[in-house]
């Protein structure tokens, strides 16, 4: 880290003109339905409500920050997802994205299994109800007490991520005299994000055993071998915010392609292809996604043409959405606190929350669209950077955004689509009291992850 790095953070926003800010949009008050959750809507005072509740009367029961989650919007993506891939496809919610035992419920009721990553995920999934054969664990580094457990609770397939842990996973299998479904992950050189993709013979990342040079042929011919497991498949995840099928369709045809090695060596057709998550929502209007219904079809006709090829029967597709479901269900309710015009730059505008409630500005340069939800205005546009509370200049929630010129300190201003990596990585950064996330239907508002307190923060200093 640079010595001369600023005392308040060594992150800084780059506070000089860009040159090309985005165009202001025709009508600031206009709701895009492509970003904003399906039951957001302005009533005729001009006020926001979702499911049926102004976000004034929401932001007075329940406070600000906030999350507000429609879970209407969130059952009927699960539907969709589910409907798309039809009887012969699983879909797994990737829990990571955001996970509560009420959501866990929707997911269940809504027929949808489940990925989970750690420990803490895999007893929220278990505590709610979520039977264990729908749960899979994930993760490149899975602690044997984490894998004891996950096997004790008969979850349904573990996804191998390296030789120690086909060999750990065995061992605690056999140790308690059952044999566990595994796919292996493996890393197909495609790294695909947003409208891009790379497809490359190599992949340097910390997940997943490489095709190239014939680690994951490897760690197939192990898994073959033990006892313990029971090698149901192949499992790749190329990246996030994915909006076209083409990297999907490089996967696949290399993923096919191992699997057409192990027939040829091992005289086993494997009866599963699951090619991960990744696909993208509309954080700007800019964000064009695509329904589940057209990416199934896609990987489907993917899938089945490069088994064909490959002289392979077809075999059961997974896909693990977990942004593509939960993200565009949730907004963060703000309560704008100072407006600080800079001459000729832009104008800062605080809210009472920030990076620990939204690290993905600061951490990605993820884009945001923000709105002024607590009433409308005529105002012009006004160039603004929404910032939060916290000690650190790259304490960005969005990072160019117009709002009316007559925006006010006590406004309510809302970021949509916070639906997925929000929560679930918010920190308690300058002792923050992490957002409670309150779910919305039918005029009726409940908290599902309620507000942590002072008294939560004191709790875990013991002195
Ligand atoms: C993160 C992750 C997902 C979900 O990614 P989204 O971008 O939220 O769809 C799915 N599968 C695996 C293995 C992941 O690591």
């Amino acid at each position: 880290m640079s010595r001369s790095a600023h005392p308040a953070g060594p992150r800084h926003a780059d506070v000089l003109p860009e040159g090309h800010h985005p165009a202001p949009p025709a009508d600031l008050n206009r709701l895009d339905a492509k970003v904003w959750s399906r039951t957001a809507a302005r009533n005729e005072d001009g006020v926001v409500t979702v499911g049926g509740i102004e976000v004034t009367r929401l932001a007075e029961e329940f406070g600000t920050p906030a999350y507000f989650l429609d879970e209407e919007d969130f059952r009927s993506r699960c539907r969709a997802w589910a409907e798309a891939f039809g009887a012969d496809a699983d879909v797994f919610y990737a829990g990571k994205a955001f996970l509560s035992r009420a959501v866990v419920r929707w997911l269940h009721e809504e027929g949808l299994n489940l990925d989970v990553c750690s420990g803490g995920e895999l007893i929220t999934a278990l505590d709610a109800g979520m039977p264990a054969d729908r749960i899979a664990f994930h993760g490149n580094n899975k602690s044997p007490e984490e894998i004891e457990r996950a096997v004790r609770a008969g979850v349904g397939r573990i996804v191998l991520d390296s030789f120690q842990e086909i060999v750990r996973v065995a061992h605690i299998a056999q140790g308690l005299g059952v044999r566990q479904r595994v796919l292996i992950r493996v890393t197909v050189g495609v790294e695909a994000h947003t409208h891009e993709f790379i497809a490359t013979a190599h992949e340097d990342q910390k997940f997943g055993l490489p095709l190239a040079g014939g680690q994951a042929a490897e760690a197939v011919r192990r898994t073959l071998g033990l006892d313990g497991l029971e090698l149901v498949g192949i499992h790749s995840h190329i990246g996030s915010q994915i909006f076209d099928t083409s990297g999907f369709e490089v996967a696949a045809h290399r993923v096919v392609g191992l699997l057409a090695q192990i027939r040829d060596e091992h005289g086993v057709e494997l009866p599963e292809i699951d090619l991960g998550g990744g696909l993208g929502i509309a954080y700007t209007s800019d964000d064009d996604p695509r329904e589940p219904h057209h990416i199934a079809k896609a990987l489907h006709e993917i899938v089945t043409r490069e088994c064909e090829n490959a002289g392979l029967r077809t075999p059961r597709i997974s896909v693990e959405p977990g942004r593509a479901i939960v993200g565009p269900t949730a907004f963060t309710l703000y309560e704008v606190g100072t407006i600080k015009p800079l001459q000729g730059l832009r104008t800062y505008v605080s809210v009472d929350g920030g990076m620990s409630d939204n690290i993905r500005t600061a951490l990605y340069d993820a884009e945001y669209s923000v709105a002024l939800v607590s009433r409308t205005s005529d105002a012009a546009p006004m160039l603004s950077r929404v910032v939060g509370k916290h000690c650190e200049s790259g304490d960005i929630v969005v990072r160019d955004a117009f709002l009316p010129a007559d925006l006010a300190p006590g406004d309510l201003i809302a970021v949509p689509a916070t639906g997925a990596y929000c929560r679930s990585m918010a920190s308690n950064y300058n002792h923050a009291l992490r957002p409670p996330v309150v779910a919305v239907r039918d005029g009726v508002a409940r908290v599902i992850v309620r507000r942590e307190t002072e008294e939560d923060l004191l709790r875990l200093d013991v002195g």
